[in-house]
């Protein structure tokens, strides 16, 4: 946390140049690697696009599944971070579910995608987790992306980076505070820092709308992947002026 108050400011230019050097780079070259920004670590991002296959997650008020607003967002997260120099490993590139091939119900199919998404997780070393999910809520009323994190070491500060720099760049009228995952079962088994960002509401129209929009999505990934690859830096001690 200390780091957070003393670097702030620090953070916040570095991530937001990022951000728009993500966002120029994405507008400007194809989809190959170019030279890192900065000397990227040894971290691996890995990248989780929430649900897939039989298990859309939620549906939208236009009737998009959540799984397929998750992917496209979380492949230009991928995008994102080739651009910025860091390896990634995404846990599904498509719409599908990770089951085994023994589970038979629907259940059963999801309880082993979880256990699959847990056990690929916890085979990369030095990995950081940011799995993509969108909110719903029966009342259409409430909006705005919020961040969840994992109990593990450097999860919470990565998650307050990242949900002020939602609010910054996104919408700085979003007053939702990060929060613990408590009973979020991938974010309970993992062992590395690890965030789940919940991007914003399919129960709201307006932010739905958004959350199809491909620039909207683009932006949302370049202010996920700033903020991670800032938290690393951070980390590696590579944002020292
Ligand atoms: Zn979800």
């Amino acid at each position: 946390m200390e780091y957070l108050k003393k670097n702030y400011f620090s953070i916040f230019i570095i991530c937001a140049a990022c951000i728009g050097f993500a966002l120029w780079l994405s507008d400007t070259v194809s989809a190959q690697p170019v030279a890192a920004v900065q000397t990227a670590p040894d971290q691996v991002i890995i990248i989780d696009a929430g649900h897939g296959g039989e298990d859309g997650g939620a549906v939208s008020c236009t009737g998009v599944n959540e799984s397929q607003i998750n992917l496209e967002i979380a492949l230009r997260v991928d995008d994102f971070c080739h651009l910025l120099g860091y390896s990634t490993i995404m846990l599904r590139t498509d719409d599908i579910s990770l089951h085994d091939d023994t589970a038979r119900t629907i259940s059963e199919k999801k309880v082993s995608d979880l256990k699959n998404r847990v056990k690929l997780v916890n085979q990369v070393g030095n990995g950081i987790l940011v799995s993509i999910h969108q909110n719903q809520f029966s009342e259409s009323k409430y909006h705005g992306s919020q961040v969840f994190y994992a109990a593990t070491d450097g999860s919470q500060p990565l998650a307050e980076q990242l949900q002020d720099n939602l609010r910054a760049v996104i919408d700085p009228s979003n007053n939702r505070q990060c929060k613990k995952a408590d009973s979020v079962y991938l974010m309970s088994k993992i062992q590395c820092p690890a965030v789940l960002v919940e991007c914003g509401f399919l129960s709201n129209a307006q932010e739905e709308a958004m959350l199809r929009d491909a620039q909207y999505q683009k932006k949302l990934a370049a202010v996920i992947t700033c903020s991670i690859c800032s938290y690393i830096q951070e980390e590696s001690g590579e944002n020292e002026i």
